[in-house]
């Protein structure tokens, strides 16, 4: 039979609209917003309640964020270049029209930070004053209202106040003047890293050990390779590279990227985002920073580095130890620099990990991982999944399916896979287009950056959210999940490389918990979890990557796919994720902690900092270029650290038991936002997290 989208229960999402209808259905989304807005801002402040001024924004939150969904999706995957570019307007449209009026913050797509998808929100901000004073009043009437409520209206204030709204006229013009100045700040900055068009002159015995298709992509000046100073170019030469001082002097260049002008516009960003954060009643930019993020204060987070850092350390010394004696057998006693820690890191790989890994791919065609995966899930998870088919989508690659509870058989939401390139197969088999092409986007992080009419990237996006609706029924959730897998290879399936195969499992982690939400506020969906802990759950499960028993669910030679990959080979991959985890988490931990130390400061000479932090974490990481200070970047560390102790105490021996799955479905994922994300782990795991499982797993597999 052919299905109609309307036709499917608690389907409300749109797709397939047209230009017109998509610009008919923005103008629609604001004027309901404005009208709703104006309608709690005319409530007398005596005669404030829960129906009159909290349900009608909540319930205008969940109404539009599918609506607004439909509009902006498919500037990421529609074919046509009308329908993209009325998608990109509408969302233009719509950003200033929430950033002058409001909504919940962050309405399209998820931001992964440890596996570094773009953020692809408009982030929105309240102004509407009117608005907050209502809101403001019922919060102080004390109404007595649920545990979920409260922390709606929690979330609703906070994002009024910290967008100015107790300040003063005057205060709020000052406060828009540093916004202005840190947004210029921050543009001058990425200025002067995207203008940095040094290169450098380097001859072939300069740079023996470099594969013959990386010279080839060089351009040839006077029997010389120029070597642009970009991560495409200098990451691959600071791990192959023999020549030692070619390594020092690109990793020198490299760290010199911006300059003296970016270390001074960086000490003088730290001293407006002070003053911003003081404005706002903070009593520095750090703890501001991390309010919505963690519930934690700059004091705690700083703690905690420190204590990691302190542990870590006798494991990467002893990595530190093992470099050093590699490099004595080959270049004899020359000194061990910031610029050897790639290059030998990979040697210290080769020498101690036996792990083909362009043989490791052909165990991975596309088609026996999703299938694989899918399973996967549905076993630990306790759930169904049903493909609809017959029904019309954007491109004939893309599958939908249903997703139910096993036991129950009730009906919990939706998924899209759109997983395939639409690059043509010769284009998208060469390698090096293709890399090049993420290269650049995400050096350049561009949002809306499209190859082929596709979004070039792999993330999660929600397309509405489960919700309680007023009469009592629910609304199920309904997610995309887009990626960029070659389709076929010589009329075969196509094949994934290895750390493709942990993203899209990653990623896919990321639709079951939306997925298996059970909030009543369409704002405490999962994908619009506060700060970072959406990725908990995420890197929890990348772990069942690493384990036989489920990456064999996953795996078979291309040619018969009756044989999986190894036992053997799934204790290479793992060995080769965590060696030198010691010092790849020490690198980590000095930028959280450089970004920790000066967010907490009203001046700072970064110069000075780093060498004072240097010896600490013993960071030989080169380059260093503050690049990830201009975001107050999530402390990724800590959720390692959480996603570590989940796996050990509740899984690591039982990975694909149903019983455990069912219980971390309920008791983690089914909150999403509603509940405090530390309070969470703590009920999950009946105490507080802790560090030492994730030291043990690294060390024990490290050396
Ligand atoms: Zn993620």
């Amino acid at each position: 039979m052919y299905w109609f989208f309307a036709e499917l229960p608690g389907f409300n999402a749109q797709v397939n609209l047209s230009a017109a209808e998509i610009k008919r259905l923005a103008d629609r989304i604001i004027a309901k917003s404005k009208e709703t807005y104006d309608a709690v801002a005319a409530v007398p402040l005596d005669k404030v309640n829960f129906a009159n001024a909290i349900a009608p924004l909540a319930e205008l939150d969940a109404q539009q964020f599918p609506l607004v969904q439909a509009c902006v999706l498919p500037r990421m995957v529609s074919p046509s270049e009308d329908i993209c570019r009325a998608s990109a307007d509408a969302e233009k449209r719509l950003d200033s029209h929430f950033l002058l009026c409001s909504s919940n913050g962050g309405w399209l797509g998820l931001s992964c930070l440890p596996c570094k998808n773009p953020v692809i929100s408009c982030k929105v901000t309240r102004q509407r004053e009117d608005v907050y004073r209502v809101v403001k009043a019922f919060m102080e009437r004390g109404e007595r209202i649920g545990p979920e409520a409260t922390r709606f209206v929690q979330c609703l204030v906070r994002e009024f106040e910290r967008n100015g709204a107790k300040l003063t006229q005057a205060k709020k013009e000052e406060m828009e003047k540093l916004k202005s100045l840190i947004d210029d700040l921050n543009l001058k900055y990425i200025q002067n890293m995207s203008d940095f068009t040094k290169f450098l002159l380097l001859s072939e015995e300069e740079l023996a050990g470099m594969p013959p298709e990386f010279l080839k992509d060089l351009e040839e000046t006077d029997g010389k390779r120029k070597v642009l100073l970009t991560g495409y170019y200098v990451t691959p030469i600071l791990e192959h590279c023999k020549v030692g001082s070619t390594r020092k002097q690109i990793a020198v260049a490299y760290g010199q990227k911006g300059g003296k002008q970016n270390v001074a516009i960086l000490e003088k960003l730290v001293q407006i985002r002070h003053r911003l954060a003081r404005l706002l009643g903070y009593s520095n930019y750090s703890d501001f920073a991390i309010e919505p993020r963690m519930p934690m204060t700059s004091r705690k987070v700083l703690e905690f580095l420190e204590e990691m850092s302190e542990q870590l350390s006798d494991l990467a010394n002893r990595e530190l130890t093992v470099l050093k004696e590699l490099k004595m057998k080959e270049e004899g006693n020359a000194q061990f620099g910031m610029e050897d820690l790639l290059y030998y890191m990979k040697r210290g790989e080769q020498h101690k990990v036996d792990l083909d890994i362009g043989e490791i791919k052909r165990y991975f065609p596309v088609k026996l991982v999703i299938s694989g995966m899918l399973k996967m899930f549905q076993d630990l998870f306790a759930l169904r999944f049903e493909e609809i088919k017959d029904v019309e989508v954007w491109h004939d690659t893309v599958r939908l399916f249903s997703v139910w509870d096993a036991s129950s058989s009730d009906l919990l939401g939706y998924f899209f896979l759109d997983m395939f390139s639409r690059l043509k197969a010769h284009e998208r088999n060469n390698e090096l287009i293709t890399q090049h092409k993420t290269h650049k986007s995400k050096a350049h992080a561009l949002p809306h950056e499209l190859v082929e009419g596709k979004y070039d990237h792999t993330c999660v996006v929600a397309l509405q959210n489960g919700y309680m609706c007023s009469n009592g029924s629910r609304k199920v959730p309904v997610a995309v999940l887009l990626s960029q897998c070659p389709k076929e290879f010589d009329g075969n399936s196509a094949l994934l490389r290895f750390p493709e195969v942990v993203r899209i499992f990653h990623e896919f982690s990321h639709v079951v918990h939306h997925i298996s939400n059970r909030a009543t506020f369409s704002r405490f969906s999962s994908l619009r979890l506060e700060g970072d802990f959406a990725e908990i759950p995420s890197l929890l499960l990348e772990n069942w990557c690493y384990e036989s028993i489920s990456l064999k669910m996953m795996s078979g030679f291309y040619q018969d796919i009756t044989k999986s990959v190894t036992t053997e080979a799934c204790q290479s991959l793992k060995r080769r994720r965590d060696m030198f985890a010691g010092l790849k988490l020490k690198q980590e931990i000095l930028l959280c902690l450089v970004d920790q130390i000066i967010h907490t400061s009203e001046n700072v000479d970064i110069d000075d900092l780093v060498k004072d932090l240097h010896p600490k974490v013993h960071s030989k990481r080169f380059p260093f270029t503050f690049m990830s200070l201009m975001t107050m970047r999530v402390k990724c560390s800590f959720l390692k650290v959480f996603a570590a102790d989940l796996f050990t105490t509740k899984f690591k021996d039982d990975l694909l038991n149903q019983h455990a799955g069912l219980r971390f479905r309920n008791k983690v994922l089914a909150p999403g936002g509603s509940k405090d994300p530390l309070e969470i782990i703590t009920d999950y795991l009946g105490r507080e997290p802790s560090l030492q499982p994730f030291i043990q797993s690294r060390t024990r597999n490290a050396l």
